[in-house]
């Protein structure tokens, strides 16, 4: 039967793909002839194990994860990642270089600061962070613990479109608003973070892909479920893990196959992005994009009106016109159309004429 979707801008929790939504409905109270939801097996049930299992070799697939590198199903979000990646590996004597391009830098950098000694490698603070700094503007040295960065930077609209190669410097990302959006060399990287939320599925499941030389390195003398060695020896099932959530990531990378792997869908995402950012560029100014060209996301758009007043008036004409999700961040304002992996190329078709029609009737 038809159903009637949100056009879901969301920052997070965002859209998920509608297929999803209907297969898990489908198999709620009755997985695979279980006669029980996913959410009641037992966690050491072969049945779930398979649903595990199936998520992490589908992820390590899709995203041409390198042999030898582990996938972890963590909970606590991001967030709790901005404290585990220093716990676990800035070492005593030792410094870490974060690279702040946003408001989750920042998080990220003042969590590790609770834990050791860090440093900026790079800032575009100063410059409202509307760009994402060049390569050679990364001052670091040979020997700190690591080099943190922030893929994609949700509040403020900039990716890195590429990564540095930072040699025998781990390179670490926080990864949650982008991952899977477009192929990435995950080789570059010791540790990639993500919480589920926008891309991968609900929240509650935060994903970690973990180079394996990394766990040499890894304290020991750490709380048990801070330690990311526990959590690769057991699998990611040391405790109970957030097996619906699970589930349902599993259920994305499936849908994320069937639309051609993650080329098929970052071709897809461009398509998408495109539309809009061609409506900000094609306005003469009625509305500005916030990040400099070659630092926009494919999946945050940020841009302001002229004023605040015709901004509101944009914000409320859209939500009439049932857009959700496009106010900015509570932290800086303006506008924001997430355009995460899930949202329909059809849902940005709409909000380009909705942009292009409101110019119309307001200028
Ligand atoms: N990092 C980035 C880039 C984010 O966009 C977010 C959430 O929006 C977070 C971290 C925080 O994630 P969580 O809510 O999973 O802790």
């Amino acid at each position: 039967k038809q159903v009637q979707r949100a056009y879901n801008f969301n920052a997070g929790p965002s859209a998920l793909p509608l297929p999803v939504l209907q297969k898990a409905q489908e198999e709620l109270v009755d997985f695979r002839g279980s006669g029980m939801s996913v959410m009641e097996l037992s966690h050491r049930s072969a049945l779930y194990e398979e649903v595990h299992n199936e998520a992490i070799r589908l992820l390590k697939e899709l995203y041409k994860i390198p042999e030898g590198y582990h996938v972890l199903f963590l909970q606590g979000g991001a967030s709790l990642q901005f404290s585990m990646v220093p716990m676990n590996f800035l070492q005593a004597g030792k410094s870490a270089g974060y690279v702040m391009t946003g408001a989750w830098s920042e998080k990220a950098f003042a969590e590790a600061k609770l834990i050791g000694e860090v440093f900026e490698a790079a800032s575009t603070k100063q410059e409202n962070y509307k760009r994402i700094p060049q390569f050679d503007e990364l001052n670091y040295d040979k020997d700190i613990s690591y080099l943190h960065i922030t893929s994609n930077n949700t509040i403020f609209g900039t990716q890195w479109s590429q990564f540095p190669d930072t040699g025998d410097v781990p390179l670490i990302a926080d990864m949650s608003s982008d991952i899977l959006c477009k192929p990435v060399d995950v080789e570059k990287f010791a540790l990639i973070y993500a919480g589920a939320q926008k891309n991968l599925g609900p929240s509650g499941v935060t994903v970690v892909i973990l180079r394996p030389d990394m766990l040499e390195r890894a304290a020991k003398n750490l709380p048990t479920m801070l330690r990311y060695d526990i959590h690769v020896k057991n699998n990611s099932l040391y405790n109970t893990p957030p097996t619906f959530g699970i589930y349902m990531l599993g259920e994305v990378l499936k849908w994320v196959k069937d639309q051609g792997g993650v080329e098929g869908i970052e071709q897809r995402n461009r398509e998408k992005a495109a539309l809009i950012y061609d409506a900000i560029d094609a306005s003469n100014d009625f509305y500005r994009g916030h990040a400099e060209k070659d630092s926009r996301s494919l999946m945050n758009i940020t841009f302001t009106l002229q004023s605040d007043e015709l901004e509101k008036k944009f914000l409320s004409e859209a939500k009439k016109a049932g857009f959700v999700g496009l106010n900015g961040h509570r932290s800086v304002g303006g506008c924001r159309a997430s355009t995460y992996n899930a949202v329909p190329v059809e849902a940005c078709q709409a909000l380009r004429d909705f942009m292009i029609q409101f110019q119309k009737e307001n200028s």
